[in-house]
């Protein structure tokens, strides 16, 4: 093997465009002392992970489709790959589609390896190294040899009988990177950071996409204005009116809620709440006179809207109905929706570029007057249940009213009315576990005060109330995901967050739907 790492990544670099790819490109950072070793888990078009050896200045490389394994019986195939920057070692984030080897990248585990044999990289071509790892996850002797027959590049890796050996030890079985705690869905769904290889590695980080919230000049900006005045967000000036005005009556902590509060709550909120609205059609309930005043739907885009705003045109509009919606795309929209008396933003669950596709498929737990909440959660525990069944991926959020509802995010494969079919398979057979529970009418009057399990949200231009949306009651109460643990909280209520403590929960805990975003889940037949 040539000991010139310049001219060892020749072939990594020839394979990859750097313009697009977050990958670092080499070249740039000094050889560390030692022998570190990482293993990062690729989800690429399939699944594996790299298993990387510092070794002369870079890092030589195994894609094993099944990962390492501490069972002394288990022999995986490792394919010897090109070598990589020693930077890469540190990379976790996404890789862009269409690029090579386009996926999601974790640190699955890092460490130092020390090589048996005197020379390694003599070694390595004479097909057999011996070595001992001591990582997070991997430790102990393991052995790499080329395979005999058939492909050079094709070798097996082994771990040797010794005390840190496990029979069955299974590296799908120890999900999260060593570096964030996050899986690989939770840093597609927020990759956070960009790799920019053309960098030295100290430059290299940059946030990916995503949106900002506003700075603490812009909020002091906002909280200075009087009742109505210009202020710029997001690189936007907006003429916000009415800022004293009282849209929500004090509830619980006995603070009434103003436009400026709203307004304020959205921009600060918008980063986490953009991805469930950027790209689709928005229908929104305005209260400009407040929650106490009746409040209507608002779909069509108003003629003063600013021509900034990102809309969508409905071709297919019958007379009478919306034809252009605004498409919540960014801070500044949320705050001039917020400015608008737009109370309660719900997306629509397919996306305007494919509009007979929906992506999520929704799942709404309706309480009649008779339901208590503990009945509410005992029914979206079983939609837990049905889900984990499935092998589905969803998660539930409180409505900031009285329900609970499930989310569950799909590839755009299906139609309407397969995902409305679908939903109500699997309702009814959650409604027959504990069929006192629950009606089937249609009208609330038959339903005799039991829960609803609602599957016709399922339907084009149907919306349910969008994550973090605040809901049209005293206090500005806030439709909160959670975790599925979280059910079991004594002091969950529907009603538990508003717009005063959101932005706590969520420095607090992240959001609980960030592990759906980018989940593209297939239904399985039932
Ligand atoms: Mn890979």
């Amino acid at each position: 093997m040539a000991a010139d790492p310049a001219r060892r990544l020749r072939r990594y670099q020839e394979m990859r465009d750097f313009g697009r790819t977050a990958e670092p490109s080499g070249g740039t950072a000094a050889a560390a002392d030692g022998h570190r070793f990482v293993v990062q888990r690729h989800r690429a078009r399939r699944l594996h992970y790299d298993f990387r050896l510092e070794l002369d200045g870079v890092l030589v490389s195994w894609a094993v489709p099944k990962g390492p394994t501490l069972d002394p019986k288990a022999r995986r195939l490792a394919v010897h790959v090109e070598d990589h920057p020693i930077e890469y070692a540190g990379f976790e984030g996404v890789i862009p589609r269409g690029e090579y080897g386009g996926g999601d990248v974790i640190v699955w585990d890092r460490g130092v390896w020390r090589p048996v044999e005197a020379d390694p990289a003599r070694a390595i071509e004479a097909g057999t190294l011996h070595f001992d790892l001591d990582g997070e996850k991997l430790a102990g002797r393991f052995v790499l040899v080329r395979s005999g027959r058939g492909e050079k590049d094709q070798w097996f890796l082994l771990h040797k009988q010794d005390e840190h050996a496990q029979p069955g030890w299974d590296a799908e079985d120890h999900p999260r990177s060593v570096t964030t705690g996050r899986t690989n869905e939770e840093v597609a769904a927020a990759p956070g950071a960009r790799w920019h290889g053309d960098r030295p590695a100290a430059e290299a980080e940059e946030p990916v996409g995503g949106w900002a919230a506003p700075t603490d000049d812009e909020l002091a900006a906002l909280d200075a204005l009087g009742a109505k005045g210009r202020w710029s967000v997001a690189g936007r000036e907006l003429a916000l009116t009415n800022l004293d005005k009282v849209l929500f009556p004090a509830a619980g902590d006995g603070r009434a809620v103003t436009k400026r509060d709203l307004i304020r709550y959205y921009a600060t909120a918008g980063p986490v709440m953009l991805p469930y609205l950027a790209g689709r059609p928005l229908n929104t309930h305005r209260f400009p006179q407040g929650v106490t005043e009746p409040g209507f739907w608002q779909k069509e885009l108003p003629r003063h809207a600013p021509d900034w705003l990102t809309t969508w045109r409905n071709e297919r509009a019958e007379p009478g109905e919306a034809r252009r919606y605004v498409v919540a795309d960014s801070v500044a929209t949320l705050a001039w929706l917020a400015n608008y008396g737009a109370l309660e933003l719900h997306a629509w669950t397919s996306r305007a570029a494919d509009v007979d596709h929906p992506t999520w498929v929704l799942f709404d737990i309706d309480p009649g007057p008779e339901t208590t909440f503990e009945e509410v959660l005992e029914l979206a525990r079983l939609h837990r249940t049905a889900l984990e069944h499935l092998g589905l991926t969803g998660r539930p959020k409180v409505t900031g009213q009285r329900g609970v509802q499930v989310w569950v995010p799909i590839a755009p494969h299906c139609t309407f009315e397969q995902t409305r079919a679908w939903a109500e398979t699997v309702s009814r057979t959650i409604g027959r576990v504990l069929p006192d529970l629950v009606s089937w009418a249609w009208t609330k009057d038959k339903r005799r005060g039991r829960a609803r399990l609602d599957y016709t949200q399922n339907v084009l231009n149907k919306t349910l109330v969008a994550p973090y949306s605040v809901r049209p009651r005293p206090g500005a109460p806030v439709s909160v995901p959670l975790e599925w643990a979280e059910l079991d909280d004594p002091r969950l209520t529907p009603d538990r967050w508003t717009i005063r403590d959101v932005p706590a929960r969520l420095a607090d805990r992240g959001d609980p739907f960030a592990v759906l975003l980018g989940l593209e889940q297939k239904l399985p037949g039932l």
